[in-house]
């Protein structure tokens, strides 16, 4: 048992059905039907080569997204090509989740065979539950269709979807109450990395938080500063334009009416009570860059002109980060200094990543851009532990049970089926 929760290490699987929740929710085209990139995929994989390997009739459950995640979801069948590749042997695919075609599917697996099913999604109380905000409690969950028809025919179930573990749905919170559950490697690999964050960093420590998503920034800096894991919290992006309007610079009238507009200005009040607890510990950046007639243009903090639309943290910050990050023993980042899509607004983010390329502290990223900034910039074998998990992780770091965890803990005591 690791944090409450079984590990693979501690189920006997040979000639057991396993159902095993996995995230391979991967960017799709759309036209092609092709996948994009398979980075979860293949970080799942040595969970299922091991349970397989072990003897498991292994089931597959997944859910994916089209271009809009949430309105549109696809079939998973392009993701069994890449499975049987990765794996060395045929994992099969079935147009089915639940119905008779799944279960008769199921019953006739041999050992070690692996079936993938179709896109949990599919399945309306998937779906609903959190699109419409219907909360229904775990045990509710092992009620809905998808859980009374799959758990009869399965032994075992194992989740390996930390990416998806804030999510309170029954493909991820159902089964455990009714069958023993655990945790698979890359569950339980990205677990122990982001609790070792939170617990015993090697100090100094420093956060660095950029990007949109404002409320989960300051979520997660009251957690870390609060908690004590921080200490030092760098802001950039949109998140380092709120603190300092809060802190009563001048940020441009642009930004505050895109603020605004995007409805975050009640934040302005929770970065003021941040500065007031922790005003020593954060850093704010003391430049900025907007775009003017097509050429980049810097600003001091304070002095934004009026049209001009902040789009990135200036040279100075950038210098002032990099030094921080150069003698820190642990960095965790998540979210962009600035919109680095864009060559002349890159130039903060840039700057980041390449100290996070050559310090010595140990390196963590989360969050689907700042992982497409790693690639962006070829930073990725630099960086220590690149978290597959965006919302999980920003929910774990902000020091909340999440869903998942809260199930397999319950699930990791049941040692016989419970129907
Ligand atoms: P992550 O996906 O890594 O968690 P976010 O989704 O929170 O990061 O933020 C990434 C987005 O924020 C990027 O698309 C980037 O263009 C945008 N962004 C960063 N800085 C700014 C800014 N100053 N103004 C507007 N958008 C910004
Ligand atoms: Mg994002």
């Amino acid at each position: 048992m690791r944090f409450g929760i079984r590990t693979i290490d501690e189920i006997d699987v040979h000639n057991k059905t396993v159902l095993c929740r996995v995230d391979i929710n991967q960017p799709i085209d759309r036209k092609t039907g092709a996948l994009k990139d398979t980075t979860r995929i293949e970080a799942c994989i040595k969970t299922l080569r091991e349970l397989s390997g072990n003897g498991a009739k292994l089931v597959l459950l997944a859910h994916q997204g089209s271009d809009i995640e949430y309105k549109n979801f696809w079939t998973t069948e392009p993701h069994s090509a890449v499975l049987s590749k990765l794996l060395e042997k045929p994992v099969r695919f079935i147009d089915d989740v639940c119905g008779p075609a799944a279960r008769e599917a199921i019953s006739s697996l041999k050992t070690g065979d692996i079936l993938l099913l179709d896109n949990v999604r599919f399945v309306s109380e998937e779906q609903t539950l959190f699109e419409t905000n219907l909360k229904l409690s775990h045990e509710e969950q092992a009620k809905t269709l998808l859980v009374r028809k799959l758990a009869p025919l399965a032994d075992i179930y194992v989740c390996d979807a930390f990416a998806a573990a804030h999510r309170d749905q029954p493909s991820l919170c159902g089964f455990e109450q009714v069958l023993p559950s655990a945790m698979g490697r890359l569950f339980e690999e990205e677990f122990c990395v982001v609790a070792a964050l939170m617990e015993k960093p090697e100090r100094p420590c420093v956060f660095v938080l950029g990007g949109a998503k404002i409320n989960d920034a300051f979520m997660m800096m009251q957690a870390v500063l609060g908690g004590g894991a921080a200490d030092t919290v760098l802001s950039g992006g949109l998140v380092g334009e709120v603190l300092l309007w809060a802190k009563g610079e001048d940020i441009g009238e642009r930004a505050r009416e895109f603020i605004k507009k995007e409805g975050y200005e009640p934040l302005v009040d929770t970065a003021k009570e941040l500065l007031s607890k922790y005003r020593d510990k954060i850093m704010l950046p003391c430049d900025l860059a907007s775009v003017e007639n097509g050429a980049r243009v810097e600003h001091k903090a304070g002095a934004v002109p009026k049209n001009s639309l902040v789009l990135d943290i200036g040279s100075e910050t950038s210098a002032k980060y990099q030094k921080v990050i150069r003698s820190a023993k642990t960095v965790f980042v998540n979210g962009p200094m600035g919109v680095f899509e864009e060559a002349l607004t890159e130039a903060g983010t840039k700057a980041v990543w390449d100290a996070l390329a050559d310090t010595q502290a140990y390196t963590v990223i989360g969050g689907g851009d700042s992982i497409t900034a790693t690639k962006k910039y070829g930073r990725t074998p630099d960086i220590d532990y690149i978290c597959t998990g965006g919302g999980a992780l920003i929910r774990f770091l902000t020091g909340e049970e999440l869903p998942v965890v809260k199930a397999l803990r319950y699930g990791s005591k049941l040692t016989k089926k419970q129907i």
